[in-house]
């Protein structure tokens, strides 16, 4: 099948330096891979924001990245690059028309908008129906509603991201929760499939190098420094653990720059205060960024895994704990509920609440037996449920629905 996948502002080849790459680009490079593995033409389309790239760069095998000219070719703010979906889409359209694809796939709401406005043009030019698929990433409504006046996103997405819920052919939705959100949108359960986002079973595996550890029960958490981790309320339960004779420490992972430039952080004078207030600078290492290879020995290092947001579109990084052979104690919220099974892989605890994130770490640390039977479920779930072979598979079978329901249209119209 010849598939399109338009990410306006995750390029996969951001992937490849691995600097700037969130989850979106690293979502799209590895479904376009495991696409291409399976032996589909799939062509990425995403906003030139580099005046050197060629007109199409080759990403792996069957997979060609394709930059399109859309406003400056320097990098832009993703909330600032809604005025340009008009150009990216004259593009798309002028692609499409002369050379069609089987399927397109819009990956956030605005390429979304850009994919079914070309799609729409193909229509037009070349009659039939090319099928548009949407996955969001994340919700313009969660965001609002977790954020406030704090979200930058731009006004329209109120009422355009609901718009490209309600106009997509399909949409992959990555978990149960975001399913939920596009029902509310008016979109029929009969249109979502809930496919989640991968991991490389291969680099986070049980077994390799473990990163250094103290004789303490080690916590870990691994996410990006913003309020919503709930990173602060990590430290706090770990003070509350300190304060109830557990021996534990805890390693915060991840920020924009390494160790040394922790101070460039926001959100990092707030959690130094928190850890002074509860005297606990010799039991939290604020360990920086850590290079995403690296990170597999980290997880390994650790009795539990916390993963603590006050709400998550999916969070990928449980899925990395369980891969890595680690029971991860989450807070039952967005992607989370899916991914943590509650007494399998590990223990659901309500967001925003140390005391009782402190209690669930509390008796997961007190029963080996129990962590262990957590450890062996989620590396079995990672290594069967979450490997991008199987995203991509299940992703397909979008795809091949919606072709196979195209072409008997295409029938239909040949034969009435
Ligand atoms: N990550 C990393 N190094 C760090 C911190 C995070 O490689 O120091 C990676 C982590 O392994 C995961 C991703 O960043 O793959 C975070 O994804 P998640 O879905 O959990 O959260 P997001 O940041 O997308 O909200």
């Amino acid at each position: 099948m010849r598939i399109a996948l338009v990410s306006e502002h995750a390029s996969p080849l951001a992937v490849i330096g691995g600097v700037d790459a969130g989850g979106q680009n690293i979502h799209v490079a590895a479904l376009a891979t495991a696409l291409g593995a399976a032996g589909h033409l799939v062509d990425v389309y995403t906003r030139r924001d580099d005046p050197s790239l060629p007109a199409s760069v080759p990403f792996a095998p069957n997979v060609t990245v394709v930059p399109i000219s859309a406003g400056p070719a320097t990098a832009v703010p993703k909330d600032e690059l809604l005025p340009l979906m008009g150009e990216f889409a004259d593009a798309l359209a002028a692609a499409w028309i002369a050379d069609r694809p089987d399927v397109v796939h819009g990956h956030f709401w605005m390429s979304g908008l850009a994919t079914l406005d070309a799609a729409g043009r193909v229509d037009l030019a070349l009659g039939g129906h090319l099928p548009v698929v949407q996955t969001f990433h994340a919700l313009g409504v969660v965001k609002r509603r977790q954020q406030g006046a704090r979200d930058t996103s731009p006004a329209e997405r109120a009422f355009l991201e609901p718009d490209v819920a309600r106009r997509a052919d399909a949409i992959v939705a990555t978990c149960s929760d975001e399913a939920f959100e596009l029902k509310a949108f008016g979109v029929p359960a009969s249109r979502i499939a809930v496919v989640p986002c991968g991991v490389d079973t291969t680099l986070f595996s049980p077994t390799g190098p473990v990163a250094p550890r103290t004789d303490r029960l080690r916590l870990i958490t691994v996410s990006r420094l913003v309020p919503r981790k709930g990173v602060g309320n990590a430290i706090e339960a770990l003070a509350r653990l300190v304060r109830r004779g557990v021996d534990a420490e805890l390693v915060v992972i991840g920020g924009a720059g390494d160790v040394d430039h922790l101070t460039a952080e926001p959100e990092i004078d707030r959690l130094r205060r928190v850890i002074a207030d509860e005297g606990l600078e010799d039991r939290v290492l604020l360990a920086g960024g850590i290079a995403h290879d690296a990170l597999p020995a980290w997880y390994r290092s650790a009795d539990v895994v916390v993963c603590a947001p006050w709400y998550e579109p999916f969070g990928i990084v449980p899925v990395e704990a369980m891969a890595s052979g680690r029971a991860v104690v989450a807070t039952r919220v967005g992607g989370l509920i899916d991914t943590v099974v509650d007494d399998g892989t590990g223990v659901h605890v309500p967001p925003r609440d140390p005391e009782a994130l402190a209690d669930a770490v509390e008796a997961l640390l007190a029963d080996p037996e129990r962590r262990l039977r957590y450890e062996r479920a989620g590396r079995r779930r990672a290594a069967t449920r979450y490997t991008w072979r199987r995203i991509a598979a299940d992703t397909f079978r979008t795809y091949e629905r919606l072709a196979a329901s195209d072409r008997a249209n295409e029938l239909l119209a040949g034969g009435g």
